[in-house]
């Protein structure tokens, strides 16, 4: 079972911000160090704190340089498997260590609503937040899903995306960018085939 955790940024590409939903925090925090072609959303310890906060609400405490270094670590090991994985090829194995080896550690803790204690709801630090998006990341990875992670369909469109729909047809990074692109050019394509043959 995955986990609920929201998904989604923005992006810069092309000069342009973009909202891009990856399907999964795993892609995201690959995207949110730049994915080596891009602007880094996450570039000293409080932005990791900030970015992980939004997503992991039991986070208290700010992020360490340590952690900050280890975060860094795991997210370029997460860069070169999404790219591996997106592209048909197989995951290079020193990645994969790196992955096992935060997912080693303990995440966040599922509770339940409702309860009376405050001292039962969970409370995470740093670590746990990578490992939860290390977690993520073995879900989205192993032999079941790997179908799903793929890149944009658009032909100058290299983003890569954890398809969570249902029937596994989700074709555009996103409909405002790749989506209505694609719309356009099939509308100037069929208009210009009507032309030809009047
Ligand atoms: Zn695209």
């Amino acid at each position: 079972m995955r986990q609920t955790v929201p998904t989604g940024q923005w992006i810069s590409r092309d000069g342009q911000d973009w909202w891009f939903d990856a399907g999964s925090v795993a892609i995201d925090f690959a995207y949110a160090g730049g994915f080596g072609n891009g602007p880094e959303s996450i570039s000293t310890p409080a932005e990791l704190t900030e970015w992980l906060v939004t997503r992991f609400p039991e986070l208290v405490g700010d992020a360490t340089d340590r952690e900050f270094s280890d975060s860094l670590a795991l997210q370029r090991a997460l860069t070169r498997l999404v790219i591996a994985v997106g592209t048909g090829a197989r995951g290079p194995a020193e990645d994969i260590d790196v992955v096992n080896l935060f997912a080693a550690t303990p995440d966040i803790p599922p509770s339940l609503a409702g309860g009376t204690r405050q001292a039962g709801r969970s409370r995470a630090h740093v670590g746990q937040c990578l490992s939860a998006i290390t977690r993520d990341a073995i879900e989205i990875f192993s032999a079941d899903n790997l179908d799903r992670v793929r890149e944009c369909a658009a032909d100058d469109c290299s983003l890569i995306f954890y398809d969570e729909s249902r029937s596994n047809n989700r074709r555009w990074c996103s409909m405002q960018r790749c989506g209505n692109r694609a719309k356009v050019r099939a509308h100037r394509n069929r208009s210009a085939g009507e032309q030809a043959t009047r």
